[in-house]
């Protein structure tokens, strides 16, 4: 059968109306990145984030629309947030492409980054622990779930599904183990076909720091996304970052993009408080004995090697995971036990870290478009 052309494809779509706007979605200049390939159609819809829940049924109208259409055999429709957000709000960003000194976020006393130089290597179990070792530290604790491409961060305090409560157009965070959380995982639901373009996280990010009421906070812990591509050196550059810290595993490939985590902070002048190895070594739940499956001790020199300094180990452990699964992360459910007190001592490097960091008056150089 011959293939479609663009044309048919953009008529076929000239049909599917938007109900909140009455007007197509060609008309109304959401149809974007249109290509086909032999039978398969791919375009997205751009949107704004907020408006993705309620954007779904357009999606999915749209794709059978042009599915309908003689010659195409599978198409794929996405969501696509690239329009512009609501501006936030807070201080006015100065003019022109200059650099400027930190911005402040009012109530925020400092401002903790977690990332990893890729996925899965524990970077999330990490965050929330840390944040609640500093809570344990008494001190008044932020969480926010910057990870949009996989929020975790809902399913790990056990609010999977939730929404965000909104008060006057703000934002309220979720009030959970003596922590203010906020994800994006509560404001697009997860099963929502979005794909983040770097600019637009950026924007998001920038609205959840700023419009969300976190009230005093002596420490906000963002969940960085994975990755030390351009996008992440945006991100870095555009929030008042007062330290990093780098989760890595032990092996080689974890830690050579460890590496990069470093150099993308230095980059742009965000001290990095240290290096975490995770899943270090394994910690028997029977004897107690400790395995080092990976060969541990890799961050230990690669921190050497970087010149960050090495803050601690965690084992891995599957209490660790398991807490994690359920919801109630280790450094809660079993606040006295072994895993516990790992997270608590690295929280209490971390906070005299982002302490000597503020003393010192350092921070991030932020570029304002
Ligand atoms: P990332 O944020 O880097 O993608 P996650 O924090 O989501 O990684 O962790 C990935 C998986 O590994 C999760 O199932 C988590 O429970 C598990 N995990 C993380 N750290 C440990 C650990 N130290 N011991 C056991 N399991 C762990």
């Amino acid at each position: 059968m011959t293939p479609t052309t663009a044309g048919k494809v953009l008529e076929a779509l000239k049909a599917v109306i938007d109900p909140a706007r009455g007007a197509d979605v060609v008309s109304l200049g959401m149809v974007s990145g249109l290509s086909i390939q032999g039978g398969v159609v791919s375009f997205s819809l751009e949107v704004v984030p907020q408006e993705a829940r309620d954007k779904e049924g357009l999606r999915a109208a749209s794709a059978a629309a042009v599915s309908r259409l003689p010659g195409v055999t599978k198409v794929n429709a996405v969501l696509t947030a690239s329009a512009a957000a609501p501006a936030p709000r807070g201080p006015a960003p100065a003019a022109g492409g200059h650099q400027v000194a930190k911005t402040d976020i009012p109530g925020i006393r400092s401002i903790l980054a977690v990332a990893s130089g890729k996925g899965g290597v524990g970077k999330s179990t990490t965050a929330v622990n840390l944040a609640l070792g500093l809570a344990a530290e008494g001190w008044q604790v932020g969480l926010l779930d910057a990870d949009v491409y996989g929020p975790s961060i809902p399913r790990m305090l056990g609010l999977e599904g939730q929404r965000a409560d909104a008060e006057e157009r703000t934002l309220l965070p979720k009030e959970v183990f003596g922590l203010r959380a906020m994800s994006m995982g509560f404001l697009v639901p997860p099963d929502t076909a979005m794909v983040w373009r770097g600019p637009m996280v950026t924007s998001a990010l920038q609205q959840m720091l700023r419009t969300v009421r976190w009230g005093t906070l002596d420490v906000l812990v963002i969940d960085f996304p994975p990755g030390t591509g351009d996008a992440h050196l945006t991100l870095a550059q555009t929030v008042p970052i007062t330290g990093a810290v780098i989760v890595s595993t032990p092996q080689d490939i974890a830690l050579i993009d460890a590496r990069r985590g470093v150099q993308m902070f230095n980059k742009v002048s965000i001290p990095v408080l240290g290096i975490i190895e995770n899943m270090s070594y394994f910690l028997c739940p029977h004897c107690s004995e400790r395995s080092e499956i990976f060969g541990h001790g890799g961050a230990r020199a690669e921190a050497e090697r970087t010149g960050a300094p090495f803050l601690g180990e965690v084992p891995l452990d599957v209490r660790i995971r398991e807490t994690s699964d359920a919801g109630t992360p280790i450094v809660h459910a079993e606040p006295n036990g072994p895993q516990a007190q790992v997270y608590r001592e690295l929280a209490r490097k971390v906070a005299a870290g982002l302490e000597a960091s503020l003393a010192k008056g350092s921070g991030p150089i932020i570029t304002v478009e």
